[in-house]
């Protein structure tokens, strides 16, 4: 039988979302407390000791990059949330915001200790736009009991504010340099590497960026005590993990699980399968840009080197669960029909080849597909793989690669689709 263990979402429903002393009376701004009679270098230790990987998509190791960020040099650093979360089916950081909204307000302070930011941004998609009320009176009321300011808890020095921006809706804007862009008021396109942004990010400041579940991971990390966190999981994957489960399984959520169950349990236990005796057709894991796998990935356990050996990625952590009522054709051209919308067009692969890509899955659908035509597909992919200038451009295909090698049967022209 399948459980979730709550560490990250243990606060949730313990106090008021809207009210700081409530935040408070259940031991709220605890481990900010002891942060500040910390070395931040010990801070990023503790986090890389527990081995916490972003969880943005990208899953770099946090602990090495707040280490890293505190190393870079400059007068005035920057820390600032992604909390865009554009990805299909992912939504877990949005209950995050929704229903501890002070932990992750707490987990952004300690993140500036411990780089030594003197500003921090949230910058939240615009679908979220019913969650800024809450974010604004939060960062209000830290501000009025001094969490936010100058020398914050008395340490001399550590001043740190924090501000709100809303995104405008557009899926690119979740990748760093095209997030940052929109920040500063340009237009949210992806920029070219380097300089990096831990050295030149935000305003051309030094700036570290981590996703909202990464920041809401601190606060707990640094109290347990008990080593409930280190004690879930093993090897390279170690604690819990917030997965949000969609498409069509009776109880779609956020399920916070510890690593190593298995997607079976998750997807037919926490979520309670599929309705209506159906068959599951696919699996997308970690959103739009994330591979898909069928029945043969439910007995893998869900970490990042079993989920990697299986052909797949946790990515942003969701589960996007297909029926048989929808084609394996069906799902890959609305996927590279997002794509084609989303795709900020100032790179040829990318502008042109998802959009070539959804035209050809079209004629396969239709029965009118050549051989040539599943070639010209891979060709394109590995050139949009190669070449993009970006993360969209150079994942936008990954649903297809793996759909290839998972279902060969409906690449076979004139074949089942
Ligand atoms: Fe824009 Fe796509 Fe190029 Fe990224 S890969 S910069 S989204 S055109």
């Amino acid at each position: 039988m399948s459980s979730e263990v709550r560490f990250i979402t243990k606060n949730f429903g313990k106090y008021n979302p809207d009210s700081i002393d409530s935040y408070i009376s259940i031991g709220g701004f605890s481990a900010l407390k002891k942060a500040v009679k910390m070395d931040g270098e010990d801070i990023a230790s503790v986090i890389a000791a527990a081995k916490v990987k972003g969880r943005g998509g990208a899953a770099y190791d946090m602990g090495r990059k707040w280490s890293q960020a505190r190393a870079v040099k400059g007068e005035h650093k920057l820390v600032i949330c992604n909390a865009d979360e554009g990805e299909t089916c992912t939504f877990k950081d949005r209950e995050l915001i929704k229903n501890d909204p002070f932990n992750l307000i707490e987990g952004m302070i300690i993140g500036a200790y411990t780089v030594q930011a003197r500003d921090g941004y949230i910058y939240m998609r615009e679908e979220y736009r019913h969650l800024r009320p809450r974010l604004l009176s939060a960062i209000k009321q830290a501000e009025e009991k001094g969490f936010l300011g100058d020398n914050i808890l008395g340490v001399k020095g550590f001043n740190f504010r924090l501000h709100l921006y809303s995104g405008a809706g557009a899926y690119v804007c979740g990748e760093g340099t095209a997030l940052i862009r929109s920040i500063e008021g340009k237009a949210g396109r992806p920029r070219m590497k380097p300089p990096f942004i831990k050295v030149s990010g935000a305003f051309a400041l030094p700036t570290c960026i981590n996703n909202v579940e990464s920041f809401s991971i601190v606060p707990h990390l640094l109290l347990d005590d008990s080593n409930v966190y280190t004690n879930c999981g093993n090897g390279e994957s170690i604690g819990t993990k917030l997965v949000s489960v969609g498409g069509n399984v009776r109880k779609p959520g956020v399920y916070e699980v510890p690593f190593g169950t298995t997607v079976r349990e998750i997807i037919f236990g926490l979520a309670e399968g599929i309705p209506g005796g159906r068959r599951l057709r696919l699996v997308q894991f970690g959103g739009a840009s994330g591979k898909v796998s069928d029945e043969r990935i439910l007995d893998t356990p869900y970490t990042y080197d079993d989920l990697k050996a299986a052909g797949v990625d946790v990515g942003t952590g969701s589960l996007l669960v297909i029926d048989d009522r929808t084609s394996v054709i069906d799902f890959l051209r609305y996927t590279q029909a997002f794509f084609s919308h989303e795709s900020c067009g100032q790179c040829t692969p990318c502008r042109e080849g998802n959009l070539h890509m959804k035209l050809l899955l079209d004629k396969l659908a239709a029965g009118e597909a050549h051989p040539c035509d599943i070639e010209k597909m891979k060709k394109i992919a590995n050139i949009m793989t190669l070449t993009s200038l970006c993360g969209l451009g150079e994942a936008a295909q990954n649903a297809l690669l793996s759909a290839m090698k998972i279902f060969p049967e409906v690449f076979a022209v004139g074949g089942a689709h």
